[in-house]
């Protein structure tokens, strides 16, 4: 469970232990775990699943419960996706290794025959003897042929399979480090993208900034439409974000309804820009219900813009990005600050 969530956790707690207990459902912490998880409705594979399970009078008891946490939790299935691509390598190491070792013995086989076909030729060996020797070469030199297209086919295989296990464990990456919600990067991806960027910034000296947004008022948000609709503000928000950022930039889901850009090789004139122009875009989009068309008014956001210094940590350069990001806030919101000065217009004050 995410930090932001923690919100709506007294909510869906007290929804499991009420399914659970209308279920009979024994309350232990494992199906604790998986009820919340349905009560939260962010996993709806889950809830499908188990909606079908109620459907068929299933019994929802210990068995069930791991089942169910093994198949349909996301972390489930990045496990069972590395330990399978553990195993498969391991499979084609051996099979590979098996190929080493069949070429190795073809090729001693070859060379027996070979030598037995020319030891058994002397000086006074007949035309007769001579072609026995080399027909008896050629015949080695054929199976060997043979072989050799067998394994260069099973090597072929072997490589493909290879290819699949690289694109299986790319996509465990990436999905560690994508955000379920938005599809942004994720606090993991931005944590290392900080760090590698930085240690990039301080060796070419070139400028590096760091713009931290939060939506304003977005609890009252939440409050008044429902959290599954924050969520798709949430996504919103994160599309704005990705569309405004130039291609070397990297936007991450920062916390709950908090975004990060890393803003490598630009100055933080640039970094201002470039935020406004995207805090406008949040501000421009009117929200609509999808289901009913009604609109549900806009929401705005606040930035914050530190520029690297050298030999910061990166502690102390988001410190510095939030410290202006709560001064956006006192500011009157839907506004961009930077150390230098405030820029960007609060609603309220454009008149
Ligand atoms: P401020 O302008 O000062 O930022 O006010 P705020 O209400 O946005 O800030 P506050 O920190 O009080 O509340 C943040 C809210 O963000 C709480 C929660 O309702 C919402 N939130 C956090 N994570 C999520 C999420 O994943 N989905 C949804 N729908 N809402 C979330
Ligand atoms: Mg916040
Ligand atoms: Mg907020």
């Amino acid at each position: 469970m995410n930090g932001e969530e923690i919100e709506f956790a007294a909510a869906w707690s007290a929804e499991a232990l009420r399914l659970m207990a209308e279920n009979g459902v024994p309350p232990c912490p494992e199906n604790y775990a998986i009820w919340f998880h349905y009560a939260s409705g962010r996993t709806p594979d889950l809830n499908k699943e188990i909606d079908a399970r109620i459907a068929r009078h299933e019994p929802l008891d210990m068995n069930a419960t791991a089942e169910l946490r093994e198949r349909l939790t996301g972390e489930g299935k990045l496990a069972d996706m590395t330990l399978d691509t553990g195993a498969k390598l391991n499979t084609e190491v051996d099979r590979i290794l098996k190929i080493i070792g069949e070429t190795a013995s073809n090729s001693s086989t070859f060379g027996q025959s070979v030598r037995a076909a020319s030891e058994s030729l002397t000086h006074q060996s007949t035309p007769n003897d001579v072609a026995h020797a080399v027909e008896a070469i050629i015949a080695a030199s054929r199976k060997m042929e043979e072989r050799s297209a067998e394994l260069e086919e099973t090597l072929h295989a072997t490589k493909s399979e290879l290819n699949d296990l690289q694109q299986n464990l790319a996509k465990a990456h990436s999905e560690a480090r994508t955000d379920a919600l938005t599809g942004v990067n994720n606090r993991k991806a931005f944590d290392e993208a900080l760090a590698r960027e930085m240690a990039a910034a301080s060796s070419s000296g070139q400028a590096l900034c760091l713009v931290i947004g939060d939506i304003d008022h977005f609890k009252k948000f939440n409050d008044t439409f429902g959290h599954r609709t924050g969520d798709q503000v949430l996504k919103l928000v994160a599309n704005c974000l990705k569309s405004g950022a130039l291609e070397q930039h990297f936007v991450a889901r920062y916390g709950g309804e908090e975004f990060a850009i890393v803003m490598p090789a630009t100055e933080i004139e640039m970094a201002e820009a470039i935020a406004n122009k995207i805090r406008q875009t949040v501000q421009a989009r009117e929200l609509v219900k999808r289901s009913t068309g009604e609109s549900l008014g806009r929401v705005t956001m606040s930035m914050g813009i530190a520029l690297l210094r050298p030999g910061e940590t990166s502690a102390g350069l988001i410190e510095r990005a939030d410290n202006c990001l709560y001064t956006a806030k006192h500011a009157g919101r839907n506004c961009v600050i930077t150390e230098l000065h405030e820029t960007g217009m609060p609603e309220a004050k454009a008149g």
